[in-house]
C-alpha cells in the first residue's frame, strides 16, 4: 500500500542514452533531502536479468553491491552517494525480478485460474514495488529513474505503470524528462527539434512530462526555453538547464542555480521548510575540481582494459570516486593511469619495474586467470620496493599468494579459482560456495553484502579505523585458506581484520615497520566511501602515496 500523500517523481530518458539520467536524479533526491524532504532513490532497469551480478562489467559497468548484498547497477552507487545514505532491495528491480515474482506467482495458483498477462498483472507488480519502496524506507519522495530511452520496446510497461500512478495519485506525481540537445558541429547551434518529438513520444503513452532538463555541451538559452515550452507545452521556468561540467558532483549546484529544488517543492505542492546548507558540498567539489592541487599518481592494475577507456572507468566506478573523495579531502589531485596486467604478465620484471613511477599501486576485484600474474608480478614490485599498495578483494586474495609463493617459498601457491588441484591451495573455494558452482548456480550465490569485521590491536587497520568492529560489503567466493594462515603469520604477514568468529580472513596487511602501506581487503571499501565521508583505507593508502611522492 502506498503511504498517504506520498510524492513520486518519475525521470525518464529522452532522445538517447547515457545523458546523465541517473546523475539528475541523484542531483534531484539530494536537492529535495536538503530541502528538508527525506528522499527514496529507486533505480528501474528493463534487462531480464533478475540483477546486475551477471553482467560483464565492461559491457554493463560497475556490480554495485548493496549492504543487503544484492548486486545493482552503478546507479545505485551514485544515489546511495549522493543521498550519503544506504539503500535497500525495495529501491532496485530488474525486468527479470519483476517476471520471477509474477511467474512465480502464476505456479503457486495465486492468480486463481486467470490468464496471466502483461497487462494487467506485470505492471500491477512494478506499482506494487514501486510503493513498497516509498512505505519501506520512510522517505517522503521518491525519485524512481526508468532505465533506458523514451521509445525503447523493453521499458514501456514501466512507463505504462508510472503513467497509472499519475491517474491514481494525480497531485503526487510528477514527471521529469532528462533529455538530450545536440548542437551539430556544422550548425555551432543548439537544436530542441530531437527532444520536441520525445516529448511527442512520450505523449503518446498518455504522459505530459512537467520538466524538462536539457542536457547538452551548454546552457540552454531563453529562446529556446520559450521555445520547447510552447511546443511541449511545458512551462519555461521548469526547463532545466544541465550543461556539461567537469564533476559530476557539480550538478546538484548547477540544477539549484535554475531552482530545479524550489520548483520540485512547488509542483509536489509541498511547503519550503528551512533547507539545511550545501556549503559542505560546495566545499568538497571545489577541492575535487582544483586543477592547480598536487597531483598523486595511482596505477590500478586490471584486465577489463579491452573495450576502451570510456567503459573501462565504468567497470571500477566505485574505485575511482572513492579515491577521488580521498584525494579531495587531502587536497590532492589524483591522476588514475590503467595498467594492463596482461601487458606486465607478457613484459616480465621490466615491465612491472615501470610501476616504480607511481605513488601508490591499486589491484582491485576482479575473477578469472587473464592477467593474473602480472597482478601479482605488480604486487611482488610494490612489496619490494616498498611501493604504497592497496589490494581490493581480488588484490587481497593475490598479495597473500605473492607472499605465500616469494616469502613462504612455496613457489605453487594459487587460488582455485584458477588451478582446481593446485599443490599450494592458499586461496580455496568457501565451503557454502561448492554447491552453488556443482549446480551451475552462478546468479546471487556468492558471499555478498556487508559481515561484521573485528579489528585486530596494534594492527594498521585498528589504528586507520578507529574501532574494534567494522562492516564492510562483500562479493567473493573464495576466502584464504585456514591451513596456511599460522605459516603466513610465522612468516610476518598480519591478519588484521577477521570475521568475529576469527575463521575468515578479512583484512591482510605488512607491519608499518616493514612496509607504509601493504594492506589488502577482502571486502569492497570502495562501496562504502562518500563524497564527504572518504573511507579511512582509502585516505590511508593516499596518504602514504602522497608521501612517498614527496621522498622522490
Ligand atoms: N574472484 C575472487 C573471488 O571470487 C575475488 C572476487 C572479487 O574480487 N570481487 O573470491
Amino acid at each position: 500500500m502506498a503511504k498517504e500523500g506520498h510524492k513520486y517523481i518519475f525521470v525518464l530518458g529522452g532522445v538517447m542514452s547515457g545523458v546523465g539520467k541517473g546523475v539528475v536524479a541523484s542531483s534531484m533526491g539530494l536537492l529535495l533531502q536538503q530541502k528538508g524532504y527525506p528522499v527514496n532513490l529507486v533505480k528501474i532497469d528493463p534487462y531480464l536479468n533478475v540483477d546486475a551480478g551477471t553482467m560483464n562489467p565492461t559491457e554493463h559497468g560497475e556490480v554495485f553491491v548493496l549492504r543487503s548484498g544484492l548486486e545493482t547497477d552503478q546507479d545505485m552507487g551514485n544515489y546511495e552517494r549522493f543521498l550519503d545514505r544506504d539503500l535497500t532491495n525495495e529501491d532496485y528491480m530488474t525486468s527479470g525480478m519483476v517476471y520471477q515474482s509474477v511467474i512465480e506467482r502464476e505456479r503457486a495458483l495465486q492468480y486463481g485460474g486467470k490468464c496471466v498477462e502483461a497487462i494487467p498483472h506485470v505492471r500491477d507488480e512494478i506499482l506494487k514495488r514501486i510503493e513498497a519502496a516509498a512505505s519501506y524506507n520512510g522517505g517522503r519522495v521518491s525519485v524512481v529513474e526508468v532505465g533506458g530511452t523514451i521509445g525503447d520496446f523493453q521499458n514501456a510497461l514501466f512507463i505504462e505503470a508510472a503513467r497509472v500512478m499519475k491517474m491514481k495519485y494525480p497531485d503526487d506525481v510528477l514527471f521529469v524528462m532528462v533529455s538530450y540537445l545536440p548542437v551539430p558541429g556544422t550548425l555551432g547551434e543548439m537544436k530542441t527539434k530531437p527532444t520536441q518529438s520525445a516529448v511527442r513520444a512520450l505523449n503518446s503513452y498518455g504522459i505530459q512530462p512537467d520538466f524538462i532538463v536539457a542536457r547538452s555541451t551548454h546552457s540552454i538559452d531563453e529562446k529556446r526555453k520559450e521555445k520547447l515550452a510552447i511546443q511541449c507545452n511545458v512551462r519555461a521556468d521548469r526547463i532545466i538547464a544541465a550543461p556539461d561540467i567537469k564533476s559530476i558532483y557539480e550538478v546538484p549546484l548547477n540544477l539549484d542555480k535554475d531552482h530545479l529544488g524550489d520548483e520540485l517543492l512547488e509542483a509536489l505542492h509541498l511547503p519550503k521548510k528551512h533547507a539545511t546548507s550545501l556549503i559542505e558540498w560546495k566545499k568538497f567539489v571545489i577541492s575535487a575540481t582544483n586543477t592547480k592541487a598536487p597531483e598523486v599518481n595511482i596505477a590500478i592494475v586490471g584486465k577489463y582494459f579491452d573495450t576502451g577507456d570510456f567503459i573501462l572507468s565504468d567497470a571500477y566506478l566505485s574505485v575511482i570516486e572513492a579515491i577521488k573523495f580521498s584525494a579531495a579531502k587531502l587536497g590532492r589531485r589524483p591522476k588514475i593511469t590503467w595498467v594492463n596486467a596482461k601487458e606486465i604478465e607478457r613484459g616480465g620484471g621490466k615491465a612491472a619495474a615501470a610501476l616504480g613511477k607511481y605513488d601508490g599501486i591499486i589491484v582491485p576485484g576482479g575473477f578469472g586467470e587473464t592477467g593474473i600474474e602480472g597482478k601479482i608480478k605488480a604486487i611482488q614490485y610494490a612489496r619490494e620496493k616498498k611501493i604504497p599498495y592497496f589490494g581490493l578483494c581480488y588484490g587481497m586474495q593475490l598479495m597473500v599468494i605473492e607472499y605465500a609463493r616469494n616469502v613462504l617459498k612455496l613457489k605453487n601457491a594459487h587460488t582455485t579459482e584458477i588451478q582446481k588441484n593446485s599443490e599450494d591451495p592458499v586461496v580455496d573455494i568457501m565451503l557454502e560456495q561448492k554447491k552453488h558452482l556443482a549446480g551451475n548456480k552462478y546468479g546471487g550465490t556468492m558471499r555478498l553484502g556487508a559481515y561484521p569485521c573485528y579489528l585486530k590491536k596494534g594492527t594498521m587497520a585498528r589504528a586507520v579505523y578507529k574501532k574494534e568492529m567494522v562492516d564492510e560489503r562483500h562479493r567473493h567466493r573464495y576466502e584464504i585458506n585456514p591451513k596456511y594462515i599460522k605459516p603466513l603469520e610465522d612468516a610476518g604477514l598480519v591478519f588484521s581484520g577477521t570475521s568475529p568468529d576469527s575463521v575468515l580472513m578479512e583484512i591482510a596487511e605488512l607491519p608499518r615497520s616493514v612496509h607504509p602501506f601493504m594492506l589488502g581487503t577482502q571486502f569492497h571499501p570502495e562501496f562504502q566511501a562518500r563524497p564527504l565521508a572518504p573511507h579511512p583505507l582509502f585516505t590511508e593508502f593516499l596518504k602514504s602515496a602522497i608521501a612517498r611522492k614527496k621522498k622522490k
